[in-house]
């Protein structure tokens, strides 16, 4: 075969399975992932991903913006709608660059920042290996409650009066409960700092009601990633209530992080927000009613699960501990095996020299949730996870079980379709594909 096509056959060998496997085949239990609805993806696809508007909407540095400045406006009221608030920016392409414009702004190169500590699930963005240490600003990570799986707040309130930090950052990647917004918050003002709350992971249950809103109990500015419980395309938003603030770091993301924002997303978001408006607080009911009842079926089965005192969990995730299993690194690979895809995660016992082998599993059931899975199909899951790392059978004969139940969940739910375009004149407009 001519070079050309051999590397073409493999390219799409590759695209093509990686959507068989993953949307057909497997039950994805990332906590970080989810998918769009069908609309938000056939508008995703557009002009848009061609172009740049660098600046603000209506004040850009280029020709040839109009339609995205009315997009970008109409988008960012949107979820201000659901944040309740009107200061909103997506240009940040992904969470941490919306992590780097708040810090950048926070502090300067020098200054501390208070952190949740790892153990409550703090993101590697806001620690000395990665965003804030890029940008020098020093930390410290406020106490841990080990039986409250959580910070500790008294023990935080006084290191945050001792310390006097330019801010603290509150938020994570691997937490089933609500940290202590107001508490944190009352401490950092007291010290004359800001509450920043990176609610990546939570985004989606906060806009759904299902978790608190940070901008309601405290935090200066929240930042988030659009793709997690969110299920909107992969970017990043800055939300405030604080208007002096927002005006620096909306000043920061261009030109500082940003050139270049991704203008695809932006209509893919604003349908997402759509979705969210109509069908939100159904969906992140649906979310947590199936975390919870994940966590429950696991435990009856025999697999020690994180947080029982306080019902286990209260997002959208499930911490296991399978160190009885043969540790999280094998166990994570046996699921795979069998079309399960999960993360091994470090669990707030371990110490960090445990992260290529660490104790738990990180499990999310957002997407899963949004496929339509209801608390039954919980139970079915639990029982996959039993038979695998449990009964240890033959991960690759499971596969083909867990192939077949993940056939009965085929379409999004939760979202907008085709249909809701029929009581819309479309003449005039068309989509990319009818061009190229
Ligand atoms: C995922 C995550 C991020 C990073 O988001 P990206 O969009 O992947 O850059 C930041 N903070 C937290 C808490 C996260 O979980």
């Amino acid at each position: 075969m001519e070079e050309t096509y051999s590397y073409l056959k493999k390219i799409i060998e590759l695209t093509f399975s990686q959507n068989v496997w993953r949307i057909a085949k497997s039950i994805n239990l990332i906590a970080s992932e989810n998918v769009m609805g069908p609309l938000a993806l056939k508008v995703y696809v557009s002009d848009f991903m061609f172009r740049y508007a660098e600046g603000k909407p209506f004040k850009r540095y280029y020709q040839g913006t109009k339609l995205i400045d009315e997009l970008e406006v109409l988008a960012d009221s949107l979820i201000g709608k659901l944040l309740d608030t009107n200061l909103v920016d997506l240009r940040p392409v992904s969470g941490t660059i919306a992590n780097a414009s708040v810090f950048r702004v926070l502090a300067q190169p020098g200054d501390l920042a208070v952190i949740a500590p790892v153990q409550a699930g703090a993101h590697v963005s806001h620690t000395k290996f990665g965003t804030l240490g890029a940008l020098s600003i020093k930390q410290v990570e406020m106490p841990y409650d080990e039986e409250n799986m959580n910070v500790d707040i008294d023990k935080a309130v006084k290191l945050i009066e001792e310390v006097k930090p330019k801010f603290a950052v509150l938020g994570g990647s691997v937490y089933i409960f609500p940290h202590p917004v107001k508490e944190i918050a009352d401490a950092v003002h007291s010290v004359g700092g800001y509450l920043h709350y990176d609610a990546a992971h939570v985004l989606g249950l906060i806009m759904g009601k299902r978790w608190h809103n940070p901008l309601k109990l405290g935090a200066d500015v929240l930042t988030a990633s659009t793709h997690k419980t969110f299920p909107g395309p992969q970017g990043g938003v800055i939300a405030s209530v604080n208007e002096k603030l927002f005006k620096s770091i909306s000043k920061t993301i261009f030109p500082w992080f940003v050139s270049n924002h991704h203008l695809h997303r932006i209509p893919a978001t604003a349908i997402t927000a759509l979705e969210m408006i109509k069908f939100g607080e159904k969906y992140a009911e649906q979310i947590v009613k199936n975390a919870k009842k994940l966590a429950e079926s696991l435990a009856s089965l025999g697999f020690k699960v994180l947080g029982e005192k306080f019902g286990y969990t209260k997002s959208h995730q499930v911490l296991v501990d399978v160190r009885g299993q043969g540790g999280g690194a094998k166990a994570a690979k046996l699921l795979e095996d069998a079309n399960i895809i999960v993360n091994k995660n470090l669990l707030p016992y371990d110490t960090p020299d445990k992260v290529k082998d660490p104790s738990g599993l990180r499990l999310g059931v957002q997407e899963v949730t949004r496929f339509g899975m209801k608390e039954d199909d919980m139970e079915e899951i639990a029982n996959f996870m039993k038979i695998i790392l449990m009964d240890k059978r033959d991960p690759s004969e499971v596969a083909r079980k867990v192939s077949e139940f993940r056939q009965k969940f085929r379409t999004v739910h939760y979202c907008l379709r085709e249909d809701d375009l029929k009581e819309i004149n479309l003449s005039g407009v068309s989509t990319l594909l009818d061009f190229l």
